[in-house]
């Protein structure tokens, strides 16, 4: 049986003069099997040869775990139909010469950094890093190719800061494919309303009509670029974020109660509490049997924490309800109502969020549309900051998502 070298290699175009099979790698010398070259000045036919080139060293598709250098030697052709008669090099459309590979490596490269660092990547493949960042700068786009989208229906708009204490924000925003897979539109830089409204403005027009609802946090800069530039959409507060703000009103007096507490209580008393913080973050209906008698423990010596929490849940069950978007504004301002002749104080500040983004709010109710694809976007982008050295800056952060999201399926074998 003839076995052709070629025919394994997959690569056409292609003349293998030598094959070294070694222990740790698979070196192949090889050069183009035509006898001519495109001009690079006129783009015809140089047949007439005139020197050999230089020998390029491209890695390959490893063969049985072995990896393999194909050395290609090329030559240099003079073209006849240019008056000066310029020479030109020969070059194959199947390798990357600046990443020294054959594209299909490359390929095989770039499905590889999926969800993955450059830096582990490079260790894994013995791959020089320069090469890997060079490949995901040429074959991945700085932007969003909006001649790929057809609709977008729904935008989310979120600010994410890169640096731990809320400084360096970048604006992230996405939409969603009709299997609820997040698509990455941009990365900005801050979160000014400019910078989001010339990017909204910078979406083709026959797109921007396709946007029916915006799933943005109740942030102005957002909300009046929105206006702005997508007058027609509807605004829906972004359910996770308004639960974050009265969440984070119970955590405030959890603390103060706790503290009082500690001062109250005997300390085997108090260490009896252990365990609440997380007890008390968690969904009612998800509690253990332990965790809700530590609950009832706590309440106890803190009758103002549990009304507290019966505030919080009340509210979590109201967006959990079937309401109309007038319903819910009943709802909502029932339980402002009850907040207030409480006389509890910790969620003062959030009053006065509901009360300036009621329409936002209530929005949800209309269609129950939340950011749950922001959410899955973030978590990526948490993963990506830690494996990144440094600040990613919004581009880059652009590719790496875009990577992690479309790479499998844009650089398949
Ligand atoms: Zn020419």
């Amino acid at each position: 049986m003839t076995v052709s070298i070629e025919k394994l290699l997959n690569i056409g175009g292609l003349e293998v003069e030598d094959l070294e099979i070694g222990e740790q790698r698979i070196t192949i010398r090889a050069k183009i099997s035509s006898n001519f070259t495109k001009c690079h000045k006129c783009g015809k036919k140089a047949t007439e040869y005139y020197s050999d080139g230089e020998t390029v060293e491209l890695r390959h598709l490893p063969i049985c775990e072995r990896p393999v250098y194909i050395y290609l030697r090329t030559k240099r052709y003079r073209c006849q139909n240019c008056e000066d008669g310029p020479t030109t090099t020969q070059h194959g459309d199947w390798y990357d010469l600046a990443a020294h590979c054959t594209k299909a490596y490359a390929k095989s490269l770039l499905r590889e950094m999926v969800g993955s660092t450059l830096a582990e990547v490079a260790r894994k493949q013995e791959i020089n890093y320069g090469i890997l960042r060079g490949l995901l700068e040429r074959e991945v786009s700085e932007g969003v190719d909006w001649r790929e989208l057809t609709q977008l229906r729904v935008l989310g708009l979120d600010e994410i800061s890169l640096l731990k204490g809320h400084q360096d924000f970048v604006t992230v925003v996405s939409s969603r494919d009709d299997l609820g897979r997040p698509v990455i539109l941009g990365v900005l830089e801050g979160r000014e309303k400019e910078t989001v409204k010339a990017f909204l403005q910078s979406i083709p027009e026959h797109l921007r009509a396709t946007v029916e609802q915006v799933c943005t946090e109740m942030y102005k800069g957002f909300t009046n670029a929105v206006a702005e530039v997508l007058p027609a959409a509807r605004v829906v507060a972004d359910r996770f974020h308004v639960a974050k703000g009265y969440r984070a009103a119970l955590d405030e007096l959890r603390k103060t109660e706790m503290h009082n507490l500690k001062a109250a209580l005997k300390p085997d008393e108090y260490a009896g509490l252990k365990g609440v913080i997380w007890a008390l973050r968690r969904n009612h209906q998800d509690l253990t049997d332990e965790e809700l008698q530590l609950l009832d423990l706590l309440f106890e010596c803190s009758p103002v924490l549990r009304r507290g929490y019966q505030l919080r849940e009340k509210l979590t069950d109201i967006f959990e309800t079937a309401h109309t978007k007038q319903s819910a504004e009943r709802a909502l301002r029932r339980w402002m109502a009850e907040v207030r002749s409480t006389g509890l104080t910790c969620f003062d500040s959030f009053l006065i969020t509901l009360e300036n983004w009621m329409d936002q709010i209530t929005n949800y109710f209309l269609s129950r549309l939340t950011s749950g694809w922001v959410e899955g976007l973030n978590n990526k982008i948490k993963v990506i900051k830690r494996r990144c050295y440094g600040i990613p800056n919004p581009v880059t952060l652009f590719r790496r998502l875009w990577l992690d999201l479309n790479g499998l399926d844009a650089f398949a074998a």
